[in-house]
């Protein structure tokens, strides 16, 4: 974490300091929540929609915060008269700001992840194939907009190695901002989805958005692009990389610069040989689906990039446990195998999750449990009935739906279920108006060799159906 003065601080984030008197000490790391102050920190108010942490300040000291920023134009209240403080115009510029200037302090190797989906798949992929090598931090949960990402730099030790930076983003101008914090060496961009096309207007305007993580590559830097994805090597035309800086592409397609021979895999894993600058053969990845093979492509490269050998990468993949909720291997009731995934959704990952699926053999019945897709803007309902369409009955044998836009999801999966049956009896379709019966219904469904798959929005909370159908 950060160990810098009062006065160092002020200098970092261009402020100035309030109360000389109250002294200059030195702090320990900082935090924007006055609930979990520990000892020594410095406090940053952040002003957010619905509460202003302004407010939080003195709570934060008596907590145990040795300063504070604070807003240059709102009054100090009495109850931080003896504290040492430092004025800003912005506190979450200054926070922002001071990231800045300790990430460029320190000598380390940065790697920022971006795209539509896999972000955190990826950052933990990354984090571990450099763990063999280096010591790694990366950014925390989901940790990944333009107050956690600068939270997560300020909490680099300086003997920080190396750092996986995820960035999120929802409109034009975040991942500039993000990157020009970080200045990655290399920037990974996993893929190119549907989420944000209200802001952002088009899948392409989704690609011209996420590219401008190259603003921020440090010279000599590399760019990781999915080659499979079109739209990147269109807005690669449209991007001027800084000077110096190295493209490479990874994928599932053979003409990417990082792709895999000889996948094999099933619902907790996958192995493959990796052909790139070199050859890495029979890497066992200890997660299902393609886009997580693509996702670690990504990872391999950028450890090849900062010289990691190849059986601290092979190493690094064997031990990766990625976070919770995203293909989640859980054993369900009855000797059935689930696949927890109900950490997000939306149609480029249902489309992944339904892929792995269809790839899947030697299961009774494979059943997709799916919650709604939320915000995707006035087109939903369409977008729903397209996975419903997707889901064809020779990729799975039941659709089990959660949630009112799931319905059309539904009826579309009825059509093409429509007079289909397998040995296992009949291939169904049905929408549910409650999650606990759906849970219900297929705990008494279940056998043995059964796959489940549960998918949804984090609105839709569809975990809880893990839950009820965990084995314990
Ligand atoms: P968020 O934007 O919510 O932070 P994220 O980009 O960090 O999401 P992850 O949490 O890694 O993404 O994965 C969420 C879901 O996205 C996974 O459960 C999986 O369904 C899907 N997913 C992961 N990687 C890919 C990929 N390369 N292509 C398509 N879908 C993917
Ligand atoms: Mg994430």
């Amino acid at each position: 974490m950060i160990r810098r003065t009062i006065s160092e601080i002020a200098a970092m984030c261009g402020g100035t300091i309030a109360n000389i008197s109250a002294g200059d000490p030195a702090v320990a790391g900082v935090t924007i929540n006055s609930r979990k102050v520990t000892p020594g920190q410095l406090f940053i108010p952040i002003k957010g929609e619905n509460f202003d942490g302004h407010d939080f300040a003195a709570a934060g000291v008596e907590g145990g915060a040795v300063g504070t920023l604070w807003q240059r134009d709102k009054e100090l209240p009495e109850a931080l008269a003896n504290v040492p403080v430092v004025l800003v115009d912005d506190t979450t510029e200054a926070l922002q700001q001071l990231a800045a200037s300790y990430r460029d302090a320190l000598n380390l190797r940065v790697v920022g992840v971006t795209g539509s989906n896999g972000k955190t798949s990826t950052k933990d992929m990354v984090a571990a194939v450099l763990s063999g090598a280096f010591r790694v931090h990366k950014t925390d949960g989901n940790y990944n907009n333009h107050i956690g990402l600068p939270l997560t730099l300020l909490d680099l030790s300086e003997d920080a190695d190396a750092v996986v930076l995820e960035m999120g983003m929802s409109e034009f101008g975040e991942i500039d901002l993000l990157t020009r914090l970080a200045k990655p060496d290399v920037a990974i961009i996993t893929n190119i989805g549907d989420a944000h096309m209200q802001q952002l207007g088009s899948r392409a305007g989704i690609a011209k958005a996420k590219l401008e993580i190259v603003a921020g590559l440090r010279p000599g830097g590399l760019l990781l692009i999915n080659g499979d994805e079109p739209l990147l090597h269109e807005g690669m035309k449209q991007t001027t990389l800084p000077e110096g800086v190295e493209v490479q592409t990874f994928g599932l397609g053979s003409d990417n610069e990082w792709t895999v021979e000889a996948v094999t895999g099933d619902a907790i894993s996958s192995k493959f040989d990796v052909k790139g600058q070199n050859r890495l053969q029979r890497i066992a990845l200890p997660v299902a689906g393609a886009h997580n093979v693509s996702n670690v492509l990504a990872a391999i490269a950028a450890a090849k990039k900062f010289g990691v050998p190849d059986e601290a990468i092979r190493e690094g993949i064997h031990g990766l446990k990625l976070t919770g909720m995203r293909t989640q291997p859980v054993r369900a009731y009855n000797g059935a195998m689930m696949l927890n995934d109900a950490y997000n959704s939306n149609p480029t990952a249902v489309r992944a999750a339904i892929d792995l699926l269809a790839g899947l053999s030697g299961y009774r019945r494979k059943w997709l449990v799916l919650g709604d897709m939320l915000e995707l803007g006035p087109d939903e309902a369409e977008m729903h009935g397209e996975i419903g369409a997707y889901a064809t009955p020779d990729k799975v044998d039941a659709v089990l739906t959660y949630g009112p836009l799931s319905q059309h999801t539904a009826s579309e999966a009825a059509k093409q279920f429509e007079g289909s049956s397998s040995a296992q009896g009949e291939k169904q379709v049905r929408a549910f108006e409650d999650k606990n019966e759906l849970a219900q219904w297929l705990r008494a469904q279940l056998a043995p060799e059964d796959l489940v798959l549960v998918k949804g929005s984090r609105g839709m909370r569809m975990e809880e159906i893990v839950h009820s159908l965990q084995s314990v």
